[in-house]
């Protein structure tokens, strides 16, 4: 059993986040969390966290009488303290994969808490997933048939049928899980599909969830409620055709985008419910269990990278000031810069905001290629070497999920809460990578596999 702790600080407002994160900010770099020997770095405020699960399950709570799971994403913040948080806010956890699965078991969340949805669940995934007794959604009748082979009857996983509504793209294809083409779920609309998935329900008494995750950054509310609404309709013609009450949960997935361009928590999960309710009233009348599966609009705004100015430079006309926050840490907002812009904001080397008059610059990373800069042409106060930049709204997704490029090691990430008196006071979430454990995972164990005694050889090969 995980600690309970209470929902939520009392004394959290969204509206002071700016002030909590220039303290965090300011107070990081006189302890050294930031500067010269850790020029880089993730946080999370974690009141802010409390604070979003409280909004969450206030939305949904608006409703009596439904059963609501609310579950963590934890492919948006894959850090065992951070999911062992959200476990003690009552949270499950949604999990895509054996490695986020064991996170989430050491996180301590009960397995009737979890849930198992990826597209490409091996037997021996599925095996463990059914003998834990976590909830599975199959991705597809392939893997429907594999559950059904696998399961024993006294399992106690709940098991359920992930569809695809196909409603449509939002703005970011990559992010949008209900084109008609998308590789999730079982295509609702293609020819046959619907009467299949009425038929799989009803030839298996045991299959009682169906599961849909429409979304996410990029696609409108309705969109995105007109997606659930579809699933919902599908459940009421399984249960009419079957007779019974054959489904008996909805899992509504996550998907709820996030506002990047500014402060404001919009839209807000009770904004979502507001459009579920007019899009599929039934949802709510308490025939259904609901499970949601939410993730950015949990943590995005709740954390930022913070990362040192190494140096400036002009070229051709543009400042560019090169920081340590780069595709390694950004690494969506670098491939796509349109999709996923990030605010930033500018301190001195003293973690103090700079002022100064606006100048357009480069905010570059250190990873070598040309395209790796965070943010193209922004105003700001003009930087120098020795300042700090905040990335904002990096919460989710960003700092818990590195990409190894230029073998740059994985960032510390440290959790944070104000004290009664405005005192920041930060905890160790995830210590900074060394180099050792960076050789070690780049093959350092093998080091004569290629060129020592027992080398693969081909018939060309000189020794
Ligand atoms: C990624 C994912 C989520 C979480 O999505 P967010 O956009 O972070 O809310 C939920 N469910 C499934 C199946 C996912 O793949």
């Amino acid at each position: 059993m995980t600690p309970t702790t209470s929902a939520a600080s009392p004394a959290f407002l969204p509206g002071d986040r700016p002030d909590r994160f220039a303290a965090a900010l300011r107070q990081a770099v006189a302890g050294g969390l930031l500067g010269e020997e850790q020029p880089v770095a993730g946080f999370l405020d974690t009141d802010g966290v409390r604070h979003a699960v409280a909004a969450l399950r206030d939305a949904f709570a608006g409703v009596p009488g439904v059963p609501v799971l609310h579950t963590f994403a934890a492919k948006a913040a894959s850090l065992v303290p951070v999911l062992r948080l959200l476990a003690s806010c009552g949270m499950g956890c949604e999990v895509a994969s054996p490695g986020e699965l064991r996170l989430a078991v050491e996180a301590g969340f009960a397995p009737e808490k979890i849930v198992l949805d990826s597209p490409a669940k091996t037997r021996a995934e599925l095996r463990s997933a059914l003998s834990l007794g976590v909830a599975v959604n199959a991705d597809s009748f392939d893997e429907l048939r594999r559950v059904g082979d696998l399961r024993s009857a006294g399992t106690a996983s709940v098991l359920g049928l992930r569809v695809n509504p196909q409603v449509g793209s939002g703005s970011i294809g990559a992010m949008s899980t209900a084109t008609a083409t998308s590789k999730f779920g079982v295509p609702l609309r293609d020819a046959g599909v619907r009467e299949q998935v009425v038929r799989a329900f009803a030839e298996r008494p045991w299959l009682t969830r169906l599961h849909a995750h429409v979304g996410s950054q990029g696609c409108p509310l309705d969109l995105i409620a007109e997606g659930i609404a579809e699933t919902y309709r599908l459940a009421e013609e399984i249960n009419a055709t079957v007779g019974a009450r054959r489904v008996t949960g909805i899992d509504i997935g996550g998907g709820l985008p996030v506002n990047f361009a500014d402060e404001e928590d919009r839209p807000a999960f009770h904004d979502y419910v507001t459009a579920l309710r007019t899009a599929a009233p039934g949802l709510f009348d308490g025939r259904y269990a609901l499970v949601t599966e939410f993730g950015r609009s949990l943590l995005a705004k709740n954390g930022f990278i913070g990362a040192r100015v190494e140096y400036t430079k002009d070229a051709g006309g543009r400042r560019i000031a090169l920081t340590h926050a780069g595709a390694q840490i950004a690494t969506r907002t670098v491939l796509m810069p349109e999709a996923w812009p990030l605010r930033v904001g500018a301190f001195d080397g003293e973690g103090r905001p700079r002022g100064g008059p606006p100048m357009v610059q480069d905010i570059a990373g250190p990873c070598c290629f040309a395209g790796d800069v965070v943010a193209h042409g922004r105003e700001l106060p003009e930087l120098r070497e020795g300042d700090f930049v905040a990335l904002y709204d990096t919460g989710a997704y960003y700092f818990s999920t590195h990409w190894a490029y230029n073998s740059l090691p994985r960032p510390a990430v440290h959790g944070f809460a104000l004290g009664p008196g405005g005192e920041v006071r930060f905890a160790p979430v995830r210590d900074a990578q060394s180099l050792d454990s960076l050789a070690a995972e780049s093959g350092l164990a093998h080091v004569d596999a290629l060129t020592g005694p027992t080398a693969p050889t081909g018939p060309g090969t000189a020794r």
